[in-house]
């Protein structure tokens, strides 16, 4: 029987993907030198399931496993992993003979993460000024291949799959590329261009004069005013590979000239918006900071309420009625904040994101102890891809127990999104994981530095054949 520990797994995974011959009992660092001309990523990133390190399936051994269900870590249990899923979950696992062996003591083995807002071709500019010219400046193209940097980074950082929730038609493009295997990344849900209002938070030329885009956005780009509009540019989007629709039920820190917490999308509009969208069995993501838009988004069936700034026991009781799930974004909260102080926001910006940054955080301790459904989402995009960890501790250091954090960045955040087969480490489930040294209910950020990921059944490391733990680009 093969049996390797982790790191040398990756070493010998890295060598096969970057070409250099290997063996499975091969010593690393005297056969897998770190390539003076790396393999492009996707080479690098992607072991073959079929290579000689992992054969198609292998079994981790003596692992403290962490499911996702919320259930307690149960220590020295092997995990099966075969054909790209969870083949078994258990103690001293009997498994063929030829599958790998990798020693998992001393790790502990969590379902892949999962990031419910997400914004992949996006990244913060250096100043507000930067991020005119690039608004005026960039093509979908140019979008696109940032997304691809920036899909890399997320992975690395443990998220085997997200909710991409407003970018623009590169976001379909990225998705349909990771899944076809040309560049590595998560498994993406995309919204393709949010919805809203002319003027409104979702509006991309953000108060830009009109000359400098040619012509008004429009139902396209998932601009509209009254229902037929909206309903119209529902279904553009979903023609065009949406999985999910964002809305804009109220403004915005970043947007310009709008209240942060002003109602935007009417109640009428949503109800449209929502119909269409589960007509086409779509669910429907609101980003509504203001306590009026959280309610009418509400009240016209969204599944779920982004940021959710200023909630009141009304607005809590009725998302727990009906299920809808809070994604709170609270380590963006703090950012934005350290952007403003930094100087690198709008003056108006500046202004809106500290005085909704507190709201936000009493908002999700409201939530979270009246027990509202509470996915992960980070906003990542805002600030740097591959930090969506961050959100993790940011949850608990407002008070969330970190069995619970977890939770709602696993099955929770399956839940939401629809999907049966991710979030949870159970027999049939697609084998996504990610392996952390220690004990993330003892110390929360070590889920911001994971050892190794596993997406599909697969061993994802970087070029050097060391993980990348924040997922910083590589020059
Ligand atoms: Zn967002």
């Amino acid at each position: 029987m093969m049996r390797f520990g982790v790191s040398s797994l990756l070493f010998v995974a890295a060598c096969h993907a970057s070409g250099t011959s290997s063996t499975a009992s091969a010593v690393p660092d005297a056969v897998c030198p770190v390539p003076e001309h790396p393999a492009a990523p996707s080479a690098a990133l992607a072991i073959d399931p079929s290579s000689p390190a992992t054969a198609g399936a292998f079994v981790l051994r003596d692992a403290v496993l962490v499911d996702g269900t919320g259930r307690a870590p149960l220590p020295d249990t092997d995990i099966f992993v075969q054909d790209g899923r969870i083949a078994g979950v258990g103690k001293d696992l009997e498994v063929p003979d030829g599958v790998t062996e990798v020693d998992a003591r001393g790790y502990t083995v969590l379902p892949g993460f999962i990031d419910a807002h997400t914004h992949m071709v996006m990244d913060p500019p250096d100043s507000y000024a930067a991020g005119v010219e690039r608004q005026v400046r960039e093509t979908d193209a140019d979008r696109a291949l940032r997304g691809v940097r920036n899909a890399r980074a997320t992975l690395l950082a443990g998220f085997t799959t997200v909710r991409n929730v407003g970018g623009g038609m590169a976001d379909r493009a990225l998705r349909d590329a990771i899944d076809a295997g040309l560049v590595p990344g998560p498994r993406m849900l995309v919204a393709n261009h949010s919805i809203g209002t002319t003027g409104g938070h979702c509006d991309d030329t953000n108060a830009l004069r009109p000359e400098v885009f040619g012509e008004v956005p429009d139902f396209r780009e998932g601009i509209g005013d009254g229902p037929d509009e909206l309903r119209k540019a529902v279904r553009y989007q979903i023609k065009y590979g949406a999985d999910v629709i964002k809305i804009c039920a109220t403004g915005g820190v970043l947007s310009q000239g709008d209240g942060v917490g002003a109602p935007q999308l009417t109640v009428e509009e949503m109800r449209v918006i929502v119909e269409e969208a589960v007509r086409a069995e779509r669910k429907v993501a609101a980003h509504a900071h203001g306590n009026q838009g959280i309610k009418e988004a509400i009240a016209a069936g969204v599944h779920s309420i982004e940021h959710g700034s200023i909630l009141d026991d009304e607005a809590i009781a009725a998302m727990k009625r009906r299920g809808v799930f809070l994604v709170p974004t609270t380590y963006v909260g703090r950012y934005v904040v350290e952007r403003a102080e930094a100087g690198a926001l709008s003056p108006d910006s500046a202004r809106k994101a500290k005085e909704i940054a507190p709201k936000m955080q009493r908002s999700f301790r409201m939530a979270y102890e009246a027990g509202v459904p509470i996915a992960l989402g980070s906003d990542a995009g805002v600030f740097p891809h591959g930090r969506n960890g961050k959100e993790f501790t940011t949850m608990v250091e407002l008070g969330m127990k970190p069995m619970d954090a977890i939770v709602a960045g696993t099955s929770a955040a399956a839940r939401l999104l629809g999907l049966s087969d991710v979030g949870r480490i159970v027999a049939g489930m697609r084998a996504d994981l990610v392996l952390v040294k220690g004990d993330p209910l003892e110390d929360i950020t070590v889920l911001e530095r994971p050892e190794a990921v596993v997406k599909d059944g697969v061993f994802v490391v970087d070029r050097t054949g060391r993980l990348s733990p924040q997922g910083e680009a590589t020059p």
